[in-house]
């Protein structure tokens, strides 16, 4: 059968971080890739806090860049319920490299998630990458020549390309998985409903503050954190199976209520943002024939902490350098072969990640509320402190 030749060796849909990253490295690495968004404007509407570590950023081979950087984080302040806290600033625990000034250098980022990922996305095309906003992925069709046909419609045009992979990095309600049937299914005990408020008026100290509690956020936590320029984001996660009330509820319930009344008494309401994060475990295929899914549409995200940024950036850098070893050894990406994908992932994040999940599941498996609340606060704790016996992601 007379076949055109392939548009690109990996087609990826969604420009959010972890498509971005694939992207960059795939073409970094010399193959022809086509990155698609049905967003004109990247990252907006926002529905993210866009904290991540320093770590995140070097694990993705990024500068910390004033585009996208809002502020700095130090360090950590954990919560109970009543408002004991830990204190984990690590300008104290470790005063010889975090901080200000010359050898020094910040725990972590809040970013700016639009300016981020247009950043990240130029940084793809940088590195060869053609990109294609306004465009959405809408179906794909396996060949038996071990390439595929992916269906977009750009601005109201609709344009078939023929590629090797198709990557799935199209976000929490990822439909590129279902297209190939794998199961993406996720059930409403996993899934954090998030609302934040961008607000004015509240000192945060480069503190990422976390605020543990079932009366505050069922199946969550709340949290307090910088944006720079004097703005501060306070937002919450609730399990909609653990509570009567939705998260603006809850939101309203912490901020007019909870130990930190005082603080966020002045508060000046900016924008509301919100979204779901999965707190659950990773897909147990993330692949199939000429497939392959990467950030949160692999539910690539920390069961305990909801962040999905690092997990996003590193899964992007583990797909992309799979796909080119892969096609540049000239093997074909039937599943078997994309099944190497998930085991390098496993090896890199996976099991870490999975570990988590068992955390967490332990956590909220728990009946007693009390005995619940005082495990999440030690978990959380542990978490992020330096001598933790979690390994970080
Ligand atoms: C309220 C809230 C706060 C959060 N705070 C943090 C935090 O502080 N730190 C942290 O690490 N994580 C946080 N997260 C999680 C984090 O935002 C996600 O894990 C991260 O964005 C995942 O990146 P991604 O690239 O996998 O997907 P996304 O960033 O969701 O990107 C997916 C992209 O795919 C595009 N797309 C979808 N379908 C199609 C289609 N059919 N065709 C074309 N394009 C398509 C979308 O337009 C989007 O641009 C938060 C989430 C929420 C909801």
């Amino acid at each position: 059968m007379f076949m055109n030749p392939v548009d690109y060796d990996v087609v990826i849909i969604g420009c959010g971080p972890a498509g971005t990253t694939t992207a960059r490295v795939a073409a970094q690495k010399g193959l022809k890739v086509l990155l698609v968004d049905k967003r004109q404007e990247l990252g907006a509407p926002i529905q993210c806090s866009g904290a991540l570590s320093a770590s995140a950023l070097e694990d993705a081979d990024i500068d910390p860049n004033a585009e996208f950087v809002q502020d700095e984080i130090f360090g950590f302040r954990v919560y109970n319920e009543v408002g004991d806290q830990s204190n984990i600033d690590y300008r104290i625990l470790k005063p010889e490299k975090y901080g200000i000034g010359v050898d020094k250098k910040p725990l972590g980022y809040v970013v700016d998630r639009r300016r981020f990922d247009r950043y990240l996305m130029t940084l793809a095309e940088r590195a060869g990458a053609e990109v294609w906003l306004k465009t959405e992925g809408v179906s794909y069709k396996p060949l038996d020549d071990y390439t595929c046909e992916v269906y977009l419609r750009k601005f109201n045009k609709e344009i078939i390309v023929r590629t090797k992979v198709l990557v799935g990095a199209d976000g929490l309600q990822s439909q590129v998985g279902k297209w190939a049937g794998l199961d993406t299914h996720i059930k409403m005990t996993e899934l954090a409903s998030c609302l934040q408020f961008v607000v004015d008026g509240v000192e945060t100290n480069g503190m990422l503050e976390i605020i543990t509690g079932h009366e505050w956020a069922p199946g969550g936590y709340a949290w307090l954190f910088p944006k720079g320029h004097g703005y501060a984001e306070v937002g919450l996660g609730v399990i909609r199976t653990m509570t009567k009330q939705n998260a603006q509820w809850h939101l309203d319930h912490f901020i007019n209520n909870s130990f930190l009344k005082e603080r966020l008494k002045h508060a000046r309401i900016l924008p509301v943002q919100g979204g779901g994060v999965p707190l659950a475990a990773p897909l147990r295929t993330q692949y199939a024939a000429n497939l392959i899914l990467v950030g949160d549409a692999a539910r690539h995200v920390n069961p305990i902490t909801g962040g999905g940024l690092h997990t996003a950036l590193i899964g992007g850098m583990i797909a992309g350098g799979f796909l080119a070893e892969l096609i540049q050894s000239g093997s074909n990406t039937s599943a078997e072969n994309l099944k190497g994908y998930q085991n390098h992932w496993e090896e890199g994040l996976g099991n870490k990640m999975w570990q988590l999940y068992h955390v967490k599941k332990s956590i909220f498996k728990m009946e007693d509320i009390d005995q619940r609340n005082l495990k999440l606060y030690e978990t959380m704790s542990d978490y992020f402190n330096p001598h933790s016996v979690y390994k970080k992601v």
